[in-house]
């Protein structure tokens, strides 16, 4: 087996152990859904979620606490200067996620699917990071949100 394939079976478990959509890990390591989905049956004695891959941010703007949570996700990502996007991804999530548990005790609100989909919609332009005028905090728009309040001045 070459190094390139154990690469991938290496980043394929590594995803898996966050729980995503089996489409998203198919994509990112190329090996095929049925293996994947066997290994994630093994790994949490459950099925994977199943449905289509989120499509549109409008997800994200149906609660404040969401919408902050994305918006600190893509904080984290931008943080990763990473050139391999699942890496990206992987470290950021992680990232937020210790981060919400260190300040709540609550459970983050966003998967690492949603975070996957968020990330690609950064790298493709759908949303930006920019800075609020008012506060200067950074704040997650698209062509929807552009006019909304950011999470900071709004709280
Ligand atoms: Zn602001």
């Amino acid at each position: 087996m070459s190094l390139n394939t154990l690469n991938r079976y290496a980043l394929a478990v590594e995803l898996l152990s966050l729980k995503p959509r089996i489409s998203i890990v198919a994509k990112e390591t190329g090996l095929s859904p049925a293996i994947l989905r066997k290994a994630f049956v093994e790994m949490h004695q459950r099925s994977p979620s199943s449905g289509p891959i989120r499509t549109s941010p409008q997800f994200m703007s149906k609660s404040f606490s969401k919408f902050k949570e994305a918006t600190l996700c893509a904080v984290f990502f931008r943080l990763e200067n990473r050139r391999h996007c699942a890496r990206r991804v992987i470290n950021g999530y992680r990232r937020y996620c210790s981060y919400i548990k260190s300040v709540s005790n609550a459970y983050p609100l966003l998967d690492f699917s949603d975070a996957w989909t968020i990330s690609k919609w950064l790298d493709v332009g759908v949303l930006k990071l920019v800075r609020c005028s008012h506060c200067r905090s950074a704040k997650l728009i698209n062509n929807e949100l552009e006019h909304n309040v950011c999470c900071v001045c709004k709280s």
